[in-house]
């Protein structure tokens, strides 16, 4: 079962200021959301976690911010331009509506119907047959379109990766097997309606390219397919609701020997996270031929070369923070009254812990600010001491926060504060001068995948 419906997960996310439809005061744009307060620390904190896995916690990956308008033959070399192309149905029926009939067929597999006999989703009607369009944004350099040079919008972050191959290779000291990591804005002209920020005209992508020789390549792809199913599994993704799905013969494309989706149970059904790919030798063989320049390792030994393999984890940042706010969604009851909370890993959580004083009696707000304070250099925090301390606690459980702290009599008497958890809802006592390092502990003791 989905965690949660889309419905609740888009109106919390709205509610709280998370994430919600861009340019709404001119009645919004197709497919795209802005990110407010909450959703930006909350997408800090998954792109940090992809960061943190990919090259903190190794000594194989190194890190890459490459252009977002590369060179125009980029494209042709890679296949976007002739290849990068949809089928483009239109309803015949009422609406007369354009979507991807590739993803209707999806969707309409996910709902366990027959892809071929798909019809409009929004009225009914009929559909057009397919005509094909290319997905990539373009746009021109110079001041007269007509006489400007066209180029695109990248719709991948991964063949900046390969442009710089041999420049990387030159600095970083690296030997096959390596990897370059980059996080950085897409843009695809998706037509297909709905589905919240499952899929968007600009997206985030957090793209690794990992250069392996080419005997090496069928255990590097098994050992990355592994590695990022667990990623999900340590962010709090429960396992039930993650599977890997290998792509079929049909389905690979021309330069794959073998992809597999991560695929999470969204409210949409078992749909694609994170595409895992075996590009074999296709992009850096593509890239020589067109620019003319050797892209290759070679042995300083024995003087020998080869083009390495390459294995590609392709994650997407909105489909990360959808999964985890779907995961998250959860509702209980606590003193009679329902209440709405987002059970987020403390690793991804935006807020840590709030604090909230009680009473604005002279001393108290004191120390609560001190406390705030001494946390703050430590950890994401917030200080809230306005309104009744049943609507504070409401709004920190809306977005995550995982902790909360609250200042008493008591506290003035003894210098112990009280430390809400979110989800046991237990209250303990813990003196002010151990609570940094006691939350420290808490919130970077990540899940074991
Ligand atoms: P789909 O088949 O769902 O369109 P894809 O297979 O074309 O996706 P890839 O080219 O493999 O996607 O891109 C890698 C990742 O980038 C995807 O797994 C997804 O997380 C993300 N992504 C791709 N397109 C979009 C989009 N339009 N909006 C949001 N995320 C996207």
């Amino acid at each position: 079962m989905p965690a949660a419906t889309m419905d609740e997960v888009v109106a919390l996310a709205k509610r709280r200021g998370l994430i919600f439809p861009a340019s709404e005061i001119y009645g919004g744009i197709a497919n795209t959301y802005d990110y407010g307060h909450y959703g930006v620390l909350l997408k800090r904190n998954v792109i940090d976690e992809w960061w943190r896995a990919m090259v903190f916690e190794r000594d194989d990956i190194v890190a890459l911010d490459s252009a977002i308008i590369q060179h125009p033959r980029t494209w042709e070399a890679s296949g976007h331009l002739a290849g990068f192309t949809d089928p483009l149905v239109q309803c015949l029926g009422k609406c007369k509506r354009r979507f991807r009939l590739d993803h209707l067929q999806e969707e309409a597999e996910a709902r366990g119907e027959d892809p071929a006999k798909v019809v409009c989703p929004v009225c009914g009607g009929e559909l057009s047959e397919p005509r094909a369009f290319n997905l990539m944004f373009e746009t021109t350099i110079g001041p007269v379109q007509e006489a400007g040079a066209a180029v695109y919008l990248r719709p991948e972050t991964a063949q900046g990766i390969f442009l710089d191959f041999k420049q990387t290779l030159q600095y970083a000291r690296k030997r096959p097997p390596f990897g370059i990591a980059q996080v950085g804005k897409s843009f695809r002209n998706e037509i297909t309606p709905g589905n919240f920020i499952f899929r968007t005209l600009e997206f985030e992508q957090m793209e690794m390219e990992f250069f392996v020789p080419p005997d090496e390549a069928g255990k590097w792809y098994d050992y990355w397919r592994q590695e990022r199913l667990d990623w999900y599994a340590r962010l709090g993704i429960s396992r039930e609701r993650l599977r890997l799905r290998e792509h079929t013969l049909e389905e690979l494309s021309h330069y794959s020997s073998g992809t597999a989706d991560v695929e999470y149970l969204y409210p949409i059904g078992w749909s694609e996270l994170e595409g895992v790919a075996n590009r074999g030798d296709f992009d850096l063989t593509q890239h020589a031929k067109f620019s003319g320049e050797k892209l290759e390792w070679k042995d300083p030994q024995t003087g020998k070369g080869y083009v390495p393999h390459v294995i590609e984890p392709a994650a997407g940042v909105g489909r990360t923070i959808l999964a985890l706010l779907c995961e998250a969604y959860d509702t209980d009851e606590l003193g009679g009254e329902e209440r709405t909370v987002l059970r987020l890993h403390p690793s991804v959580a935006p807020v840590k812990v709030a604090v909230l004083p009680l009473l604005r009696k002279a001393g108290h707000p004191e120390v609560a600010r001190e406390v705030y304070e001494s946390l703050r250099t430590r950890m994401s925090a917030e200080y809230d001491d306005g309104g009744a301390i049943g609507r504070r606690y409401r709004r920190q459980d809306e977005i995550g926060t995982p902790y909360a702290v609250t200042i008493d009599h008591q506290t003035i008497e003894d210098r112990t504060v009280t430390l809400r958890d979110r989800d046991s809802l237990t209250q303990e006592r813990v003196p002010i001068a151990e609570l940094a390092d006691e939350l420290g502990r808490r919130v970077t003791n990540r899940t074991p995948a």
